[in-house]
């Protein structure tokens, strides 16, 4: 085997940067020669207060997993949350079969954090300026080829890279996905997310919540200045008219949509849409390539997932080099990186089924099955070890 293994990653999002942490600071390092490669600016978060349109649930097993790597540590500018309310339109929002969840009940000191996606990205920058991987932002790549050898990539400004392994975490459009001729399965849910920051009348108490109406389910998440993060996954049509209508409608349509759970609310931020798809890569390996991330699947947003699979990922994967490193073997190789593959793949297809399943059940209109959802849901609040499980799930942390 070659003494330097040449690692290209193409993509500095949040995937992306853990793999290049991860990899930088596994025990094979040494062994790696790494660069990484983005086709946008390098991040930069506003100041304090400023608080990004864009901003993730992570749950506290990624936390831990970033604070172990020293990727990412709980700061002031990031939001714990402690509770969780869902409920269903059709039942009170305070009723028996609201589904809530606090972090006492599972031993954990949150449920999770709130932070901004670029705030997180810049402090895996931050980590990444003590390790020797090479950063470059800016650049997209515009062609990739796969060699017998090694694969060949070309960047916009003309500088060409060779690779042992190529790692795809160039988000959903993924390109090299494209170029290796990996087909998607992908259904898109025929909603778009809209989002914007709310002031609101009451504190949220660092509690979540999720109150799903027919159309989509609408996410209000805590923000460590007392405002929240409102993800609407909504129709076109109302995702069209809440980004175009006045900020007193839009302040009217969020207090009824969360039925006034928190009193009033008034819009108090910049707004976007991202329109919703579920996808899925048939495969997740070549020889000397593989996808991570929303390159290899997008999920619908509705239990703030996405980020958490990608650094599972990322984590996976590097744990995967790392091992073939130390055991003699070639990580770019096909059967090496099938390890991976399959740690991952079931993994992230059973949250992606869950997440579209939730959906449509909670979309449907059918008398029998709302009547289902609510008993089902008064059932799920009695029964002990099933809530363990989902929140273990949800958390990325074993629960006692
Ligand atoms: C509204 C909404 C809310 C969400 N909320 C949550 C949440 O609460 N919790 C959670 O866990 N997840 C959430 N997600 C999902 C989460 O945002 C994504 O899963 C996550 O950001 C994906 O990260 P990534 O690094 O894989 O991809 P991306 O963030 O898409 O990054 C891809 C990177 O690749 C670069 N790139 C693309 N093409 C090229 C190219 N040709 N050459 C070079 N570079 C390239 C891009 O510039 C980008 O930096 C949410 C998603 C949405 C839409």
């Amino acid at each position: 085997m070659k003494s330097t293994l040449n690692v290209v990653i193409v993509g500095g999002g949040i995937t992306g940067l853990c793999a290049a942490l991860l990899l930088a600071r596994s025990d094979h390092a040494g062994q790696m020669h790494i660069r990484l490669i983005d086709a946008a600016p390098r991040p930069s978060p506003g100041p304090i207060g400023e608080i990004a349109l864009r901003v993730s649930a992570l749950s506290v097993g990624s936390a831990a997993l970033l604070e172990d790597s020293g990727g990412w540590r709980p700061d002031e500018r990031c939001s714990p949350y402690d509770h969780m309310r869902v409920w269903d339109e059709r039942c009170a929002s305070d009723g028996p079969s609201t589904l809530r969840f606090d972090a006492d009940e599972f031993s954990v000191p949150h449920l999770g954090y709130i932070v901004e996606n670029t705030l997180l990205q810049q402090s895996l920058l931050d980590a990444l300026a003590d390790t020797p991987v090479e950063l470059q932002f800016s650049t997209p790549l515009e062609s990739f080829s796969v060699g017998r050898e090694q694969q060949l990539l070309t960047l916009a400004d003309g500088t060409q890279l060779q690779a042992d392994l190529v790692i795809a975490a160039d988000g959903g459009r993924s390109r090299i996905r494209e170029l290796a001729g990996i087909d998607v399965q992908r259904q898109p849910y025929a909603q778009t997310a809209f989002v914007t920051h709310l002031e609101t009348e009451r504190p949220h108490a660092r509690t979540a919540y999720q109150r799903f109406l027919r159309e989509g389910p609408l996410g209000m998440l805590p923000l460590y200045d007392g405002r929240l993060s409102v993800v609407w996954s909504t129709s076109p049509q109302i995702a069209q008219l809440a980004r175009d209508c006045s900020d007193s409608e839009l302040g009217d349509m969020l207090t009824e949509a969360s039925d006034a759970v928190l009193g009033k609310l008034t819009v108090a931020g910049p707004r976007g849409c991202f329109p919703l798809v579920a996808q899925h890569a048939h495969q997740y390996v070549q020889h000397g390539l593989a996808l991570i991330g929303d390159a290899a699947h997008t999920i619908h947003p509705l239990a703030g997932q996405g980020a958490n699979l990608g650094i599972a990922d990322a984590a996976m994967l590097a744990e995967t080099v790392n091992a073939a490193l130390a055991n003699g073997e070639y990580p770019a190789d096909r059967p090496v990186l099938r390890r991976f593959e399959r740690a991952r793949r079931g993994e992230n297809a059973a949250m992606m089924h869950f997440m579209t399943g939730l959906n449509r059940l909670f979309a449907s209109d059918s008398t029998l099955l709302g009547e289902l959802r609510r008993v089902g849901m008064t059932m799920f609040n009695r029964s002990g070890p099933i809530r363990k499980r989902v929140a273990g799930i949800a958390l990325g942390a074993a629960i006692r």
